[in-house]
């Protein structure tokens, strides 16, 4: 098989590492590793750490391992190998009347990569993680037996392998239930909001009303635009709502246009000026208002900048996602932004997203609040985030291990206590050698290093 020796990074391009990487056609290719190395399931890199690197193995992607398998046109249920994406996904169902139930922020993403990360999007609050929607996926273990999990078969394994950042075996193939739309489009609400409270407030009053939901805030914004934010709340569009115009458009294939970061964009150019320029001209431009929205543009707004990750400059960024429980979220979530606007180290627009319950054992999600924030790798950064890792473990929250590159073994354990042990019990039954490994385990030690 061809391997070829990289430097290879997450989508935050932090950290880097030298990576022996593969791309296997079939399981063969796969067990013919294992006989030799260590090994990690790779999908397409879109993790912002180091969850999909291995400098002590090999990576392997699964690219290659992409064909749909079966689809039922009356229930909506889609079985697929690991390596189709959300884009193949759209490209092919949207026409015939199917969605995802739960979608991340970008389409490039695999469905190996969703099950591994338990991916939750804008719905979460409603009706959960990508998991809720898998009914059962075929993953090949350390041993080279092959075995298919769901909820009623080898349920421990299910759950390990959801949210386990690929470290129970290399997911082949997954089963997951299609939601059904009659348009593209969705029925998006826009609120501008000046704060906080109000955010806080919105996002109570029109819960039940609105499918989706999500808030842009400002966070570099001080003194009296302190938490200034943008909601938007949104719903699928029946085909019956929508003008002539767009039942015209919707019966066509979608062709997306893009622009391009050309190059990595030197680390003068992107500073304290230049981030509250850009964030405030966001809030600016923002308006109240009622509009339908193609579902690309809806969910996907950062795939039409292609290598958006570039205007970070070469050192990268660290995207810091926490999820603070319900009860005191807005408490913890203004400390924490306190700390970032005080660091003046300031994102690009943070996102803040109300969460719903979540069964699961490294699952990220649980009742509350995630709050998610890019921050350019530079010095005192770590450092801050240090800062506000305190913060969520005060709070009893935690970190999102998919965003991560920089929790200790400590902080993660504090974050996940009671799981990773639960977790550790089931790697073991089924990998006790650990031969799926990654960087990140061997970080926060769910694998030795
Ligand atoms: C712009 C952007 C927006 C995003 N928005 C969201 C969001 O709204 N919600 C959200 O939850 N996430 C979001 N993410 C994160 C992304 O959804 C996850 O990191 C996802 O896991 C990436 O999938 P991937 O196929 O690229 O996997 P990779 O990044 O390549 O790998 C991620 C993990 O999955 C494991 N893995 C991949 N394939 C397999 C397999 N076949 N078998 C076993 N393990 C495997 C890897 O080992 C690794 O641990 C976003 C990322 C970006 C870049």
């Amino acid at each position: 098989m061809k391997f070829e020796e990289i430097n290879l990074s997450g989508f935050g391009k932090y950290p880097k590492a030298r990576c022996r990487v593969t791309r296997p056609p079939g399981i063969f290719e796969i067990n013919e590793i294992l006989k030799t190395d260590s090994v990690l399931a790779r999908g397409l890199g879109r993790s912002y750490g180091d969850s999909s690197l291995n400098d002590k193995g090999v990576v392997a992607e699964s690219i290659l391992m992409n064909r749909f398998i079966a689809f039922d046109e009356e229930t909506g249920i889609l079985r697929c190998e690991a390596g189709v994406t959300y884009k193949d996904i759209l490209d092919t169902f949207v026409l015939r009347g199917w969605f995802p139930a739960v979608t991340p922020g970008t389409k490039y993403v695999t469905m190996g990569g969703a099950i591994a990360s338990d991916v939750h999007g804008k719905n979460h609050h409603n009706v959960g993680s990508f998991s809720s929607f898998l009914l059962s996926f075929k993953i090949l273990l350390a041993s080279g037996e092959i075995m298919e999990c769901s909820r009623t078969q080898n349920s421990d394994l299910f759950w390990a392998t959801v949210g386990g950042m690929g470290l129970t075996g290399f997911i082949l193939e997954a089963e997951i239930q299609l939601k059904k739309i009659s348009s593209p489009y969705l029925t998006n609400r826009s609120l501008k909001l000046k704060n906080m409270d109000e955010l806080f407030d919105k996002l109570e009053e029109f819960d039940a009303d609105y499918h989706y939901s999500v808030a842009w805030m400002d966070i570099v914004a001080s003194g009296k635009s302190y938490g200034r934010n943008v909601l938007l709340l949104g719903n699928h569009a029946g085909s019956d709502e929508l003008t002539n115009k767009l039942k015209a458009i919707s019966s066509k294939k979608y062709i997306e246009k893009k622009i391009s970061v050309p190059f990595e964009v030197p680390f003068a150019t992107l500073n304290k000026v230049s981030i509250t320029l850009f964030n405030s001209a966001f809030y600016m431009a923002a308006k109240n208002k009622i509009e339908f929205v193609h579902y690309d543009k809806y969910f996907y707004p950062l795939d039409f900048i292609l290598n958006w990750n570039h205007i970070y400059s070469k050192s990268g960024l660290i995207q810091y996602q926490l999820n603070v429980p319900e009860d005191k979220g807005k408490e913890a979530i203004d400390k924490v932004l306190k700390k970032v606007v005080a660091f003046g180290g300031g994102s690009f627009l943070a996102v803040l997203k109300k969460m719903g319950a979540q069964d699961g054992i490294l699952s990220f999600p649980f009742k509350g609040y995630t709050l998610s924030m890019d921050f350019p790798v530079k010095k005192g950064v770590v450092e801050m985030c240090k800062v506000l890792d305190e913060i969520v473990v005060d709070y009893g929250g935690r970190n999102y291990l998919t965003k991560d590159s920089i929790l200790d073994e400590k902080t993660f354990k504090q974050m996940y206590n009671g799981l990773w042990e639960k977790w550790m019990k089931i790697k073991m039954k089924y990998d006790p050698e650990n031969k799926f490994t990654s960087n990140q385990a061997r970080r926060l030690g769910l694998c030795p290093s």
